[in-house]
């Protein structure tokens, strides 16, 4: 079972009421393998709304309280962002997920790469809220664009 970003699967949870259709990430939700999730929506963030990134660190100085999470038009963010990261793991725990694929750079979602805060497009390493606090609790997180070899891994398993 993973857990995966309901905007990749053609949900319009973005923050701009759009989404983002991944076909192997479809085929996985057909084949009942996916638990969707909107770490932004579940805590508490409306659809649409204004964008948001983390100003001056990544999603584990989110969690450990060093910075915060602000919308463009600077509201402070972060306790929606960490609900929605709580939220997101207790839904990955009740459904026993281990696996998560994540939308990558997204201040909740991304693994590796962050937006840098700055609303310019510009990146920085880290890992989301969302993200971060799935990893620090056992559970392995790609994104869409890294979740080849273990889809590919599962595709091949299922046909053995
Ligand atoms: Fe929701 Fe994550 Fe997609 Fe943002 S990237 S819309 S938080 S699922």
């Amino acid at each position: 079972m993973y857990v995966v970003s309901a905007c990749l699967l053609g949900i319009n949870t973005r923050y701009d009421g759009g989404c983002f259709c991944n076909e192997k990430l479809l085929e996985l939700a057909e084949e009942g393998k996916v638990i969707p999730v909107c770490p932004e929506q579940l805590g508490g963030c409306p659809t649409p709304r204004d964008p948001c990134e983390i100003a001056g660190g990544d999603g584990g100085d989110v969690l450990d309280g060093r910075c915060a999470v602000k919308s463009r038009n600077g509201a402070d963010m972060t306790e929606k962002f960490v609900k929605g990261a709580y939220e997101t793991l207790k839904l990955a725990k009740v459904c026993g997920a281990k696996k998560a694929i994540l939308k990558a750079r997204s201040p909740s979602c991304g693994t590796g790469l962050i937006y840098d805060g700055t609303f310019s497009g510009r990146t920085f390493r880290g890992n989301g809220v969302t993200a971060e606090l799935l990893i620090r609790n056992g559970i392995e997180v790609y994104s869409e664009e890294t979740a080849d070899d273990i889809l590919e891994g599962d595709v091949l398993r299922q046909q053995t």
